[in-house]
């Protein structure tokens, strides 16, 4: 099984974070291996098994891990200690309508399940406060990282300053052609779409950046673009090692990323 992780967040040992990818796990095709999500039509025990294998080469419990069921419309959720294992072993347990989960509860492992959308993971190590975020085109447009650094502000009282970003595996400007539809939200939600959608053909598709649109969202909310770090793989050119929605059709598992605060 291989685990990624992020540079910036390693060197706090208070906290522990994971991105996953799609080996390692006992699923079949097109599912295969690591399949996490168990909503994409996979048998919910071979789910639980490649859960509890995770969990096992992270060290911590399954029943420490909380599921964001996203919805692509950029909610926020604070996660308290009655919610310590929600979605883990139950699909209709998953925390319910959020694209993003924050909270400063220690031993809650807050995770987002992903396929071409962008995992985020954000820590203050002031306020000792993490979170997670999926970010597909739609949440990216109604800015999820913004208001994710809304919630630790105005829930916890951080500083834009402290918080330390990490902006996982997904679908990259190499692969993620958008039509016509898309390109003409871009342009509402953005000031200037030029810098985020490239490559635009006559028939009026372009290349959009999910990368950029979202660190350039970090940077308005006041995060220094230093400690912002961008993993830039793309996960339809790394179809191997991750989950890609759209490399496979829709027909595909979910890899996970995650962020805990250790427990005392
Ligand atoms: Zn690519």
């Amino acid at each position: 099984m291989s685990i990624w992780s992020f540079d910036g967040l390693l060197k706090y040992k208070g906290i522990c974070h994971f991105v996953s990818g799609r080996m390692g796990g006992a699923s079949h095709p097109p599912f295969h291996s690591l399949n996490l999500g168990f909503h994409v039509g996979d048998n919910q025990q071979t789910v639980i098994k490649n859960r509890r294998r995770l969990a096992c080469a992270l060290g911590i419990p399954l029943s420490c891990f909380t599921f964001a069921k996203q919805i692509h419309k950029g909610g926020v959720k604070i996660i308290t200690e009655k919610l310590r294992g929600a979605g883990s072993v139950e699909q209709g347990k998953t925390i319910d309508g959020a694209d993003a989960l924050v909270s400063n509860v220690p031993n809650i492992c807050l995770v987002v399940l992903i396929a071409d959308c962008v995992p985020v993971l954000f820590y203050d190590p002031v306020k000792n406060v993490a979170g997670v975020a999926h970010a597909g085109w739609r949440g990216t447009l109604r800015q999820i990282v913004k208001n994710t650094i809304g919630v630790f502000q105005e829930g916890f009282g951080s500083l834009s300053r402290d918080i330390i970003v990490g902006i996982g595996p997904s679908i990259g400007p190499c692969c993620y052609e958008v039509g016509q539809e898309v390109i003409a939200q871009v342009e509402e939600a953005f000031p200037s779409k030029e810098i985020y959608i490239d490559r635009v053909t006559k028939e009026g598709k372009g290349f959009f950046d999910l990368w950029e649109a979202n660190k350039a969202q970090l940077i308005g909310a006041g995060i220094p673009e230093r400690n912002i770090e961008v993993a830039k793989i793309c996960t339809h050119c790394s179809h191997d090692s991750f989950f890609s929605h759209r490399f496979q059709k829709g027909r595909t598992g979910r890899f996970g990323a995650g962020i805990m605060i250790q427990g005392g």
